[in-house]
């Protein structure tokens, strides 16, 4: 076990699967205390129990991060306990169709998880952040925040808002010496096809890209390039990074 995370503590939403579960162990191995939020507790709980059998400090903080309320009084409890270094903002849903369709409850959905619910996480960390003048948010977008395809509008749109947050945060940052990450991955094998509704397109998503292992990410080489950014010096932000699988068009 490394310890180049000893005495940092990291918030990981979406903790419970695929890239968020991957960032939670990678943080634990390098001696971060990991605070693990999702919906689904269960999952959270045995993902805490692995890492604390590892001699990991973990914490289970079970969230829906849409849930405003929640989310501030979440916000609250962790800045009593000394609040929190780095923050992994990974929960999100990817319910695609084409726009034509107009199913607005997944649009709804998209918007109040991808971007309200990463925009709450960053207000339950940022002023203890600012106060302290150090921290490093990493936002996870994805490469639809630089491009779309058919189906994909909402959750592109969702996406590239994330890439402007990030942008704009990391600006407003230069002051606290708070550090802003956006991550862009390419097709990474998780459970995320799961969310889309759409049975048509969740059948093509799934044929084009699942199955093939040699055409996908898999979560650990996201975890690998946030713990690169994450790894840097201090007066190094590394802004952002756009990982392909090598077959990915
Ligand atoms: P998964 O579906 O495996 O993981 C999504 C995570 O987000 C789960 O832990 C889920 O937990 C959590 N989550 C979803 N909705 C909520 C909610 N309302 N509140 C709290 N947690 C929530 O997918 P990935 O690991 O692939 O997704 C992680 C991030 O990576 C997402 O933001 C996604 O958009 C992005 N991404 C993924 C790509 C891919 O190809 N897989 C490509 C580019 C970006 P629970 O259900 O327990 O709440």
């Amino acid at each position: 076990k490394r310890m180049t995370f000893k005495g940092k503590r990291a918030w990981v939403t979406g903790a419970s699967s695929g890239i968020g579960q991957a960032v939670a162990r990678a943080l634990a191995v390098e001696g971060a205390e990991v605070v693990l939020s999702a919906r689904r507790a269960d999952r959270l709980q045995s993902l805490a129990q692995e890492l604390s059998q590892q001699g990991a400090l973990v914490r289970v903080e079970p969230v829906d991060v849409s849930d405003r309320a929640a989310m501030e009084s979440l916000g609250l409890r962790l800045a009593e306990g000394g609040g929190i270094d780095i923050l992994i903002n990974n929960a999100g849903t990817m319910p695609i169709s084409p726009i034509i369709n107009g199913r607005v409850d997944e649009w709804e959905r998209m918007i109040d998880v991808n971007i309200k619910g990463v925009l709450y996480a960053i207000n339950a960390v940022y002023s203890g952040m600012a106060e302290r003048k150090r921290g490093h948010i990493v936002n996870v977008s994805s490469i639809a925040a630089r491009t779309t395809y058919p189906s994909a509008g909402v959750y592109a749109g969702t996406k590239h808002a994330v890439r402007a947050i990030s942008e704009t945060l990391r600006k407003e940052s230069i002051r606290f010496g708070v550090r802003v990450t956006d991550i862009q991955p390419g097709s990474v094998d998780t459970e995320l096809p799961d969310s889309i509704g759409h049975d048509k397109i969740r059948g093509i998503v799934k044929s084009n890209m699942y199955g093939n292992d040699s055409a996908m990410l898999k979560p650990e080489d996201i975890a690998n390039g946030i713990m690169y950014a994450l790894s840097q010096p201090e007066h190094v932000d590394v802004g952002e990074l756009l990982i392909w699988p090598t077959r990915q068009e």
